[in-house]
């Protein structure tokens, strides 16, 4: 993808301030920063979204996720963390090269995420479930 910006920091054409990296993933410093700490997983190999993940992607992001949110715990010592990933414009997605923010917190730091809550009845999650479980492949041991 050469116009795409994630891209070209995994390939070095452009500068970024990196944490860690594997052969899967690269973690580097968020430019637009919530708070101090603020990190950036992003797949080295391009895809768009979640959708288009290879499974040993989502391995890799995740032991990525769990070694940085170590390292950020013990140097920032934030309140909390959160871990935000947006798929597609409308979900807030911004850079359309998959990645996972890291974001420390703190109380009251402005960093909000409104949740309309519907509480429907018991049969519309079961009919919802329905749609998304017959949809699935099996478990694989
Ligand atoms: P999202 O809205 O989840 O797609 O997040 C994209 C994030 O990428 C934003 O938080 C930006 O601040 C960040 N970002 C965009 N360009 C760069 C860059 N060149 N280096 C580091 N972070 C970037
Ligand atoms: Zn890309």
């Amino acid at each position: 993808m050469t116009d795409c910006v994630f891209c070209k920091i995994v390939a070095g054409q452009i500068p970024s301030t990196r944490v860690y990296e594997d052969d899967d993933v690269l973690a580097f410093m968020d430019i637009g920063h919530v708070n101090p700490g603020h990190v950036l997983i992003a797949v080295k190999r391009h895809a768009e979204n979640l959708y288009a993940l290879e499974e040993a992607q989502a391995a890799a992001i995740a032991r990525a996720s769990v070694r940085v949110a170590r390292a950020i715990q013990t140097a920032f010592a934030p309140a909390g963390l959160s871990v935000y990933q947006a798929n597609g414009k409308p979900a807030g997605q911004t850079v359309f090269h998959y990645h996972v923010h890291l974001v420390p917190r703190h109380e009251a730091d402005g960093m909000q995420l409104t949740w309309p809550v519907k509480n429907p009845p018991r049969e519309k999650l079961q009919e919802y479930a329905a749609r998304i479980v017959e949809r699935l492949p099996r478990a694989q041991g």
